[in-house]
């Protein structure tokens, strides 16, 4: 997972898109960058590229000179995290100089990689966004779109994609299944695209729309141009925007998240009551399931996990389970003063390889919970993502290897349930069979959308 942004005004536009990436924080911490344009000269590139979370002082914002820019937070995966990989990736091609940023994951760029360094080509990075600069720039097409979309049309996956050229353009694309989101807004006469609508709440910009998938726009001074490149296929919208990854106040998907997750628990609740004293999200990502959960099972919420404010690792990409469960310990606090001597229904949002609901339940039986039942807002993880969510192999996932009744006794909770498939899709506006869905389930499923 990434996030990505793209700013097209009259005037500087570094400090807004840096505003706009620290809205995104929480799509990516590993990295982040920014590639502005300032003219027509590639002199005239000014880029900023750094590790950890987004933050400029003024000097760094006044270098980057330009009124259009792109930017991009990096997720990081437990393999190494190098500067070389963080992006916006840039190069010199015979339309001048061109940058890119890129949210998703590429399954065919090894291939073409290979086949480049083979035949002479130098790569700067490891990523497979790179892939995508060296196919635009050996493409024999006329203009600058037609061998961007001449790359694209050469690799296979989920990208949602900011682009900057030397003729002063921006360009946004979603890939032809529309995986990862991408939307459009504007702020004082400046066109603007990111990741998640949250931005535009954030910085105070008009959201437009969101781009729909295998949709193109190419934003130049007033004008922004539409198109549909690519041989028509299904939407396949990741799910898991809904249910994890976006932050809860974003549109996706014309979902609003936090709704989304509100009426995941709501069906929950109704697929799974469980005899208990009140509800208790783990923060943040369990808090508008569960309390949807407290709205239909009758039961009161309540907090008795506090999520430590100055608590801002992330446990799940710790590369050993000794760390990712010390990363649990140090991030929640069970509140025993609303626990003691209570039966409490836990909602969270995923179990992915169970370190936080095994050691959850330790913490809260020893603040004096009796029972503690367990509520997924998501199905079985079962299955790895191969468009860009970082996710363990699936030998790694919990559900891959045990039965529910199996993961009950590992967590040693009194009541484990997941929501269903069909409920989840009834719960985001849809009564059809799951495989007809306009949403990627794969994780769930292991029906990967046909690239
Ligand atoms: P686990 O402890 O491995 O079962 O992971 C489940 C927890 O990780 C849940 O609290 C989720 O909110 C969170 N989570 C789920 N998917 C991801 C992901 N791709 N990256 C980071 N955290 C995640």
């Amino acid at each position: 997972m990434c996030g990505i942004i793209g700013a097209f005004g009259k005037n500087e536009v570094a400090s807004l898109a840096i505003q706009s990436l620290v809205a995104l924080q929480h799509r990516g911490q590993e990295s982040w960058g920014v590639l502005t344009y300032e003219g027509k000269d590639s002199q005239r590139f000014h880029s900023h590229r750094m590790r950890g979370f987004v933050e400029a002082d003024i000097e760094t914002i006044a270098r980057l000179k330009g009124s259009v820019a792109i930017g991009h937070v990096r997720y990081g995966t437990s393999g190494g995290s190098n500067l070389r990989n963080a992006q916006p990736f840039f190069g010199e091609t015979r339309f001048g100089g061109v940058g890119i940023a890129h949210n998703g994951n590429l399954l065919n760029t090894e291939e073409i990689r290979t086949f480049h360094l083979e035949s002479g080509s130098i790569y700067q990075s490891t990523s497979d966004t790179e892939a995508i600069l060296h196919l635009l720039s050996r493409s024999r097409k006329k203009t600058f779109e037609e061998c961007l979309v001449d790359a694209l049309n050469q690799v296979k996956g989920a990208y949602s994609l900011v682009i900057l050229s030397e003729e002063g353009l921006l360009i946004g694309l979603r890939d032809p299944r529309g995986f990862r989101p991408l939307s459009l807004g504007k702020k004082d006469g400046c066109y603007l695209l990111a990741s998640e609508t949250c931005v535009w709440n954030e910085i105070g910009a008009e959201f437009i729309r969101e781009l729909q998938h295998g949709e193109m726009v190419v934003v130049s001074h007033d004008t922004i141009e539409s198109s549909f490149p690519f041989a028509s296929k299904k939407c396949k919208h990741c799910v898991f925007e809904q249910i994890y990854f976006s932050r809860p106040d974003s549109m996706v998907d014309d979902l609003l998240v936090s709704s989304s997750r509100y009426r995941i628990g709501k069906v929950l609740a109704a697929e799974a009551p469980a005899d208990a004293d009140f509800v208790s999200p783990v923060p943040e990502s369990g808090v508008a399931s569960a309390e949807g959960y407290a709205k239909v099972s009758g039961l009161r919420l309540k907090r008795g996990l506090i999520r430590k404010r100055s608590y801002n690792a992330r446990t799940f990409i710790q590369p050993t389970e000794d760390l990712r469960q010390e990363g649990v310990r140090r991030k929640y606090c069970p509140d025993p003063a609303i626990l003691f001597g209570k039966k409490v229904v836990l909602v969270d949002d995923s179990v992915v390889r169970g370190t936080t609901f095994r050691l959850l339940v330790e913490m809260v039986r020893e603040a004096g919970a009796i029972e503690v039942h367990l509520r997924i807002a998501s199905p079985p993880f079962k299955h790895h993502c191969i468009y860009g969510i970082d996710t363990p192999s699936d030998g790694e996932l919990l559900a891959s290897t045990m039965s529910i009744e199996e993961m009950r006794k590992y967590f040693n909770a009194d009541s484990l349930a997941f929501i269903s498939l069909k409920g989840l899709h009834h719960a985001l506006g849809e009564d059809i069979c799951p495989s007809k869905s306009r949403f990627c389930n794969a994780c769930f499923t292991g029906n990967y959308p046909v690239l």
